[in-house]
C-alpha cells in the first residue's frame, strides 16, 4: 500500500518535534499537526516561563539579600514587566529560532485537534492524509483538584499563569509538587503573599526527606505560609477574592488561586478506538520499543505516562524513530535510559537513579555518602548556603543513585546520570580531575569520601602498611 507520508507526527512539544526534525533530517516525508503552539507546553506554558519567572524572581531576591555579600542594602526592585519580557522572549524563540528547524517538515499549523479515522489515516478539520507510521505526541492537561466550586471560581493554571500581566496581591497554591514549589516560591520572591494548601504532610513528600527539609526550611524563611494536611472542601470567588474552605483552618482568602496538583491525561479528541490503540488512565500503553498496541503507531513523552518531563519525551522521541526504522535486533528498549531530574527552587534539588527506599524494598545493599556545601570552602566565600551531595553506592562501588541539593544541582546531577547508565564506579569519579572551584568538585568530594571510608577498614590499612614497606 502506498502512502501519502512516511511519517505523521500529532503534537509538536519536546517529543514530536523530535521525532518530526530527526525523521526530515533522515529524508523522511513528514507531516506534523499541531492544534496550538510549536514547543508544546514546555515552551509555551511549562519549562520556559516557568524558568523565565523563577530567574526574574531570583535577581530581585539576591539583590534583596546585598547585605550578606557586605554590599550597602538596597529595597527589593519592583517587578515592571516581567511577564511581557518572558513572552517577548518566548514569541522570538518561536519565531526566530524554533519555526526555522522546520523546514523540511510539513506543518499543520492551528487548524484543529489530529484525529484517527482508522490506523493509517489521519483527519484535521475536513482534510484527511495518510502515512505509514504515526507518532502520537500529545501530552497531559493539568488536572483541577477535586474541590467543590473549582471549575467556576476562575482558578489558574500553568495554561494562563503567563498571561498575567502584574504580580497578584496574594496566591494560594495548591499543591506540594514540583511546579507547585516553583511558582510559589517564584511568585513570593516576586512580592506576593503566597500561602501553600496541601494534602499531604509535606512539600515533594516522595522525595529524599533532608531535601525536604531544607526546602521547607527555605520557605519558612522566605514568608511563605505552608499549610499541610489540609482537607479542602469548597472554594468560591467573593468581593474579587478567592476563599478556600479547608476542615482545619476555616477560610483562606486570596486575590488568585494557582492549581498545580498534576497532570490527566485527555485523549477524546484523537479517537484512539478508530486506530486501535489501547490507552487507560495512566496514558497510551507502549510496549519497551515506544510502540503502541498498533504496529505502525507510537506513544511517545508525556503521553504514555511513563515520566512527564521534556528531556524524556525528546529522548523517547529519538528513540521510537530509531525503533521504527531499525531492523529487530538492532531496536532499544527506553526503560533503559536513566531519567535524571531536576526541580528548580532554591535549593535546587536534583536526583537520577532509584529512590533509598525503592533499594530497600529490593533488598538492595548500599552504603550512604553525604558531602555538604557547608563544609567546602569555596561554597562558603561565596555564600552559597546549604546544600548537599548525596550518593547510595554498593561497597563495591557501583553507583545506585544520587541525589544533589542546593547551587548547581541541574547541573551537577547528569554526571551521576552518566555514571548511573553506563555503570561507571565510584573510583572513577575519584580519578577524574574536576576543575576547581566548581560546584561539581563537591561530586569528586563525595567520591574520595567513599574512598576514604575503605581506608578504615583494617584489611586496607595493613596492605597499605605493607606495601609502603616494601
Ligand atoms: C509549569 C511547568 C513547568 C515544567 N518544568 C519542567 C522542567 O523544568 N523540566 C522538564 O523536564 N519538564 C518540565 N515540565 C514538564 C514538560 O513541560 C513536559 O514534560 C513536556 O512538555 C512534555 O512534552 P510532550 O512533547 O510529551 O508534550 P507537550 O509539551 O504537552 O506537547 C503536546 C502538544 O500536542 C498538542 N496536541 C494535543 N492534542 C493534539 C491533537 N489531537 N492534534 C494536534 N495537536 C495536539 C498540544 O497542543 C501540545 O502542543 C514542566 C511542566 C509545567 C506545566
Amino acid at each position: 500500500m502506498k502512502y501519502e507520508y512516511d511519517v505523521a507526527v500529532i503534537g509538536l512539544g519536546p517529543a514530536g518535534m523530535a521525532v518530526s526534525v530527526m525523521a526530515a533530517e533522515m529524508g523522511l516525508k513528514v507531516i506534523a499537526v499541531e492544534a496550538r503552539d510549536i514547543g508544546g507546553e514546555c515552551m509555551n506554558v511549562g519549562c520556559i516561563p516557568s524558568k523565565a519567572i523563577l530567574r526574574a524572581a531570583k535577581v530581585r531576591h539576591t539583590a534583596g539579600r546585598a547585605n550578606d555579600f557586605g554590599l550597602s542594602e538596597i529595597a527589593p526592585p519592583q517587578v515592571v514587566d516581567t511577564f511581557q519580557r518572558v513572552r517577548n522572549h518566548l514569541k522570538f524563540i518561536s519565531e526566530k529560532k524554533t519555526m526555522a528547524m522546520f523546514k523540511k517538515v510539513e506543518l499543520v499549523l492551528r487548524q484543529g485537534q489530529a484525529s484517527f479515522v482508522d490506523a493509517h489515516t489521519l483527519k484535521v478539520g475536513s482534510r484527511t492524509f495518510t502515512a505509514k507510521r504515526t507518532f502520537i505526541c500529545v501530552g497531559t492537561r493539568p488536572s483541577l483538584a477535586a474541590i467543590e466550586g473549582m471549575e467556576s471560581v476562575g482558578v489558574l493554571t500553568n495554561d494562563n499563569l503567563f498571561d498575567l500581566e502584574t504580580v497578584p496581591d496574594s496566591l494560594i497554591v495548591i499543591g506540594s509538587g514540583a511546579i507547585a514549589c516553583e511558582m510559589a516560591q517564584a511568585f513570593n520572591r516576586l512580592g506576593c503573599k503566597v500561602t501553600m494548601v496541601m494534602r499531604g504532610k509535606g512539600l515533594m513528600w516522595r522525595e529524599d526527606p533532608d531535601a525536604r527539609d531544607l526546602l521547607e526550611k527555605t520557605f519558612l524563611d522566605e514568608g511563605i505560609r505552608m499549610l499541610t494536611d489540609r482537607n479542602m472542601t469548597r472554594i468560591e470567588r467573593r468581593d474579587g477574592n478567592v476563599v478556600l474552605t479547608t476542615e482545619q483552618d476555616g477560610e483562606i482568602s486570596a486575590t488568585h488561586v494557582l492549581s498545580a496538583t498534576g497532570r490527566r491525561m485527555d485523549f477524546d479528541s484523537l479517537d484512539l478506538p478508530a486506530a486501535g490503540v489501547k490507552f487507560n488512565q495512566k496514558g497510551i500503553v507502549v510496549n519497551h520499543l515506544l510502540r503502541t498496541s498498533r504496529r505502525n503507531i507510537y506513544a511517545v513523552g508525556d503521553c504514555n505516562g511513563y515520566a512527564q518531563l521534556s528531556h524524556a519525551a525528546m529522548h523517547q522521541g529519538m528513540i521510537a524513530l530509531m525503533n521504527a526504522i531499525m531492523p529487530p535486533g538492532m531496536r532499544m528498549d527506553f526503560h533503559k535510559f536513566v531519567v535524571p531530574w531536576t526541580v528548580f527552587t532554591e535549593p535546587m534539588i536534583s536526583h537520577v537513579g532509584p529512590r533509598a527506599s525503592a533499594l530497600k524494598e529490593s533488598k538492595v545493599r548500599f552504603e550512604e555518602i553525604v558531602v555538604r556545601h557547608e563544609d567546602y570552602g569555596a561554597a562558603i566565600a561565596e555564600n552559597l548556603g546549604s546544600g548537599f551531595v548525596k550518593v547510595l553506592v554498593s561497597s563495591a562501588g557501583r553507583i545506585h543513585a544520587a541525589t544533589v541539593v542546593g547551587e548547581g544541582s541541574g547541573e551537577m546531577i547528569n554526571e551521576w546520570a552518566l555514571a548511573v547508565q553506563k555503570r561507571i564506579r565510584i573510583h572513577d569519579m575519584m580519578m577524574l580531575q574536576h576543575s576547581f572551584p566548581t560546584m561539581s568538585f563537591l561530586n569528586k568530594r563525595a567520591a574520595e569520601t567513599w574512598m576514604m571510608n575503605r581506608m578504615r577498614s583494617s584489611f586496607v590499612r595493613w596492605l597499605c602498611r605493607l606495601f609502603y614497606k616494601m
